[in-house]
C-alpha cells in the first residue's frame, strides 16, 4: 500500500490526511507543534496515525510521497533530507486536484488574493452554481473533494502552495500582481518568487483563460520573455484593451469573446483603484464561465467588503476610522493611500519585512497630516518619514494609537490603520491587530 506522510496539521494538512485515508492510502501526519484538540479528534475518529511536537524521521522517510504544509520552509533539515532521498513533495492543492472533476478557478498575486477569491466565489454562488471555496481561505480543498460533489472551486493560491504543484491545472487563472514579498523563503532572489507565481500557468491549454493585471511591472516583464499557450485576458488601468478589461473615466469595461459588459466604478461596494482591478478580474472570470451579465452585476453589487481590508469601522465626530490591518507590505499601503481624498492620520509599523518606503513617499507627503508609528522598533519608519510629514509619533499599543488619532483629528479626516508590516511584535496576527483597532474605536 502506498504510504503518504503529511507534514503540518493545520486545516490543509488534516484535510489532506482525510482525503488520503479515504482514497485508501496508509497515512501518517506529523507536526512539530501541538495540534488543536478538534483536529486531533478528527484524526483519531478517522483512524489516522499522527504525532505532535516532533518529527520522527523513521516514520517519515519511509513514505512514497510527502504532502508539505505551505508554512514549512524548504531550508529546514527534514525537508533537505527528504529531498536528498528523492521522495516527491507536493502541496495539499496538488493532492486534492487529482481527485476532482470540478472546474478550477485559481487566484494568485502578492496582494488582493483573498478579496478577489471571495468576490469570484460570491458571484458564482449568487448565480446558483454548485461552487466551493478553498486554498488559503476557508475549509481545506482536499477535504472538500473527498466526495467530489461540487462543479467549481475558487482557489486562493499562495506562492508556497504553487511551489509544490506539478500536475495541477487551472481552467481559469487570475494573476493580480507581483511585488517583492516573502523573499526570505526565496533566497532573497525576486525572480525565484516570480517563477513561483508563474507556476499558476503550468499545464494550462489554449482554451483556458489567463486573466492578469498588465501594468504590474514584474508580470509584464515576465510575459515579455515567452508566449504561454493560453487565452490572454489583460486587465488595465491605462489603456483600452480589446479582449480583457480596462478602467476609463471611472467606468469598468469588460470584453470577453467580443461580448461587452460595463459598470460604474462607484457601483462597486469595494473602494479604491486596486479593488477596481480585483473586480475586473473577477468579472472576467465569471464571463469566462458563461454567467449572464445580469447575474454577474447582481453578484458584484451585493458583495460585502472583507474584514481587515479597508474595512470601514465607524465615524466619530465626523472622523472616519478604517481598518486595513491586512496591509502587511508597502504595495498594499500604496493602494490604501490612493483610496482616500481626505486628510489622513496614518497608523503604520510592526515587524519590517525589508520594506522600501520610497514607493509611498509622495502619497504620504501629499495626504498624511500625522503619522503614528506603532511597533517595538520604529526606527526605520521614523528615519524615513521625519520631516516629511507635519507630525510623527511613536506608540506601542493600539489603544494609544487610537486615542492619539482621536486627539489629532478634526472633522473630515480619516484615521487609517494600514501598517505595511507584520504584526507579531505586538499582536498575535493581523486579525488580532484589526480587532483591537476596532475595539479601541468602539471604546471612543
Ligand atoms: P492577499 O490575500 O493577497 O493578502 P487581500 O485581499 O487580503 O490580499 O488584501 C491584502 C491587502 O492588499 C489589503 O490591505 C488590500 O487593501 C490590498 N490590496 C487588495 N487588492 C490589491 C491589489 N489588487 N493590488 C494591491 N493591493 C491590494
Amino acid at each position: 500500500m502506498k504510504r503518504i506522510v503529511i507534514l503540518g496539521g493545520g486545516e490543509s494538512g488534516v484535510g489532506a490526511a482525510l482525503l488520503a485515508k479515504a482514497k485508501g492510502f496508509e497515512v501518517f501526519l506529523s507536526d512539530k507543534s501541538p495540534l488543536s484538540e478538534s483536529y486531533k479528534k478528527t484524526l483519531s475518529d478517522n483512524q489516522i496515525e499522527f504525532e505532535e511536537g516532533q518529527h520522527s524521521e523513521d516514520k517519515i522517510l519511509n513514505s512514497n510521497e510527502i504532502v508539505k504544509s505551505p508554512g514549512i520552509p524548504d531550508k529546514v533539515d527534514l525537508i533537505k533530507k527528504i529531498k536528498s532521498i528523492g521522495i516527491p513533495i507536493i502541496s495539499e492543492i496538488e493532492l486534492a486536484a487529482r481527485y476532482t472533476k470540478a472546474k478550477l478557478i485559481a487566484i494568485t498575486g502578492s496582494n488582493g488574493k483573498t478579496t478577489t477569491t471571495l468576490l469570484v466565489y460570491h458571484i458564482l454562488k449568487n448565480a446558483g452554481l454548485n461552487v466551493g471555496l478553498a486554498g488559503n481561505v476557508g475549509e481545506s480543498f482536499a477535504k472538500q473533494v473527498i466526495n467530489d460533489t461540487l462543479d467549481y472551486f475558487v482557489l486562493e493560491l499562495s506562492s508556497f502552495q504553487l511551489d509544490n504543484c506539478f500536475e495541477f491545472k487551472a481552467d481559469v487563472a487570475i494573476l493580480l500582481n507581483i511585488t517583492p514579498d516573502h523573499l526570505d523563503r526565496y533566497d532573497y532572489i525576486f525572480q525565484n518568487y516570480i517563477d513561483s507565481k508563474f507556476r499558476i500557468l503550468q499545464n494550462m491549454k489554449p482554451e483556458n483563460d489567463f486573466i492578469f493585471y498588465q501594468e504590474s511591472e514584474a508580470v509584464a516583464q515576465e510575459l515579455a520573455k515567452q508566449k504561454y499557450p493560453v487565452n490572454y485576458l489583460p486587465v488595465s488601468l491605462v489603456g483600452d484593451v480589446q479582449e480583457g478589461a480596462f478602467l476609463q473615466n471611472e467606468i469598468l469595461n469588460i470584453t470577453y469573446k467580443s461580448q461587452k459588459i460595463s459598470l460604474l466604478q462607484k457601483e462597486l461596494p469595494i473602494k479604491g483603484t486596486h479593488n477596481a482591478i480585483n473586480a475586473m478580474c473577477a468579472i472576467l472570470a465569471a464571463k469566462a464561465l458563461g454567467l449572464s451579465d445580469e447575474k454577474i452585476l447582481e453578484g458584484v453589487k451585493s458583495f460585502q467588503s472583507v474584514e481587515h481590508r479597508l474595512e470601514p469601522c465607524g465615524e466619530i465626530k465626523g472622523v472616519k476610522y478604517v481598518n486595513d490591518s491586512k496591509a502587511t507590505n508597502v504595495d498594499s499601503v500604496f493602494y490604501a493611500l490612493g483610496s482616500f481624498d481626505e486628510p489622513l492620520i496614518l497608523i503604520m509599523g510592526g515587524v519590517d519585512k525589508g520594506n522600501d518606503y520610497q514607493q509611498i513617499e509622495d502619497l504620504v507627503i501629499k495626504k498624511v497630516k500625522a503619522l503614528i508609528c506603532m511597533g517595538l522598533d520604529n526606527s526605520k519608519l521614523t528615519d524615513f518619514f521625519t520631516e516629511k510629514v507635519p507630525m510623527i509619533f511613536e506608540v506601542n499599543s493600539l489603544k494609544d494609537a487610537v486615542k492619539l488619532s482621536s486627539d489629532l483629528s478634526t472633522e473630515g479626516d480619516v484615521v487609517l490603520l494600514s501598517p505595511a508590516c507584520a504584526s507579531f511584535d505586538l499582536f498575535k496576527n493581523y486579525e488580532d491587530r484589526g480587532r483591537q483597532f476596532k475595539q479601541a474605536v468602539a471604546a471612543l
